[in-house]
Formats: C-alpha cells, structure tokens, sequence
C-alpha cells in the first residue's frame, strides 16, 4: 500500500519517467517540480528510510540521497561515542 503523501505529490500528474532522468539536464528538471511539492519532506525520508536508489525522490538526486545517509550514519556514529545514544 503506498503511503497517503504520495497522491498529494506534484509527480501525481507528471510522466514517471520524468522523476527517473537519464542525464543531469534531467535531474534538474525534476528536482524544480519537487521543490513546490507540499510532500516533499516526507518524500524524501520514504526514499531514505527505504534505501531508493534510483530516480530523484524529495527534491534529492540519489548522489543526494547517499550522501545525507552517510551524513546521518556518521553523525548516529560520533552521538553513540559520545553517549547520546545507544
Ligand atoms: S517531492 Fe518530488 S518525487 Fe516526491 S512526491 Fe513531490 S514531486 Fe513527487
């Protein structure tokens, strides 16, 4: 079942194809629509909490995306050295 966000999402009315680009041109195009999207957050920590690898999801390309897991990985790793969490 997919979540309720997604059919407020503005890719709703948009080919799919346009949010699984093949050149940056692309990327770029889809992430202008994601950024007036009023589900854009909770679109972007579906795709990270479900490791998304392909398209562009929450206004975040998947160079984007890997990139704030390995922030958060490495932020959950120095709050854990630190005591802040278990
Ligand atoms: S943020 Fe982008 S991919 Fe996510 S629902 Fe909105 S338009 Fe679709």
């Amino acid at each position: 079942m997919e979540p309720n966000w997604m059919a407020r999402g503005l890719c709703a009315n948009q080919p799919p194809e346009t949010f699984f680009p093949s050149d940056g041109v692309g990327v770029e195009v889809a992430k202008r629509i994601c950024a007036m999207c009023p589900v854009k957050e909770p679109c972007l920590e579906y795709a990270l909490a479900n490791r998304i690898d392909h398209g562009v999801w929450g206004g975040c390309s998947e160079r984007q995306r890997r990139r704030i897991l390995k922030a958060r990985r490495k932020e959950a790793g120095r709050e854990k050295r630190v005591g802040l969490r278990r």
